[in-house]
């Protein structure tokens, strides 16, 4: 699915900043966005490339920290050895994440409750929360019933 508002917000934002609109570039705005899945820098390069064999490991490891700055993608810390991007806050600000521990599958979750709860904590202690990064590392049932986890390659 592509959502050409966040792609032409992200193009604004770099001719804002004085950068070139090159065909690579687009290509990496392209890959960045045509995805919900949460992806490492080098899975974004390899995407991108299938869009324009020409983008260069350097243009996107330059390029992504401005999609971050954008706010339309963030930068997750996943708890393994790579950073992971994630393209979905735009469309769902609130979401949290679990991750799998059998299968690495990252699952989202958006709650309402908690949500409210963080609010709550964050004003009895005086903050008003600005982001909140809830990361549930987590077993799953299946896997542990069936040995197998549906998930895997979804
Ligand atoms: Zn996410
Ligand atoms: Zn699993």
């Amino acid at each position: 699915m592509t959502k050409p508002d966040v792609k032409e917000q992200i193009i604004d934002f770099m001719a804002n900043q004085g950068m070139r609109i090159t065909v690579q570039r687009q290509a990496i705005v392209e890959a960045a966005f045509n995805t919900e899945e949460h992806y490492t820098a080098e899975n974004l390069l390899e995407r991108a490339r299938k869009i324009d064999q020409s983008v260069s490991r350097a243009t996107v490891y330059r390029t992504l920290p401005v999609l971050v700055k954008t706010g339309l993608l963030r930068e997750l810390d996943l708890g393994k050895n790579e950073m992971y991007y994630d393209p979905n806050y735009a469309s769902h600000p609130n979401h949290n994440h679990i991750i799998c521990t059998d299968c690495d599958k990252i699952v989202e979750f958006d709650d309402y409750c908690l949500d409210v709860r963080e609010s709550f904590i964050a004003n009895n202690l005086g903050f008003r929360p600005v982001t909140v990064k809830l990361r549930i590392e987590a077993t799953c049932t299946q896997f542990a019933k069936t040995g197998a986890c549906s998930r895997k390659n979804s």
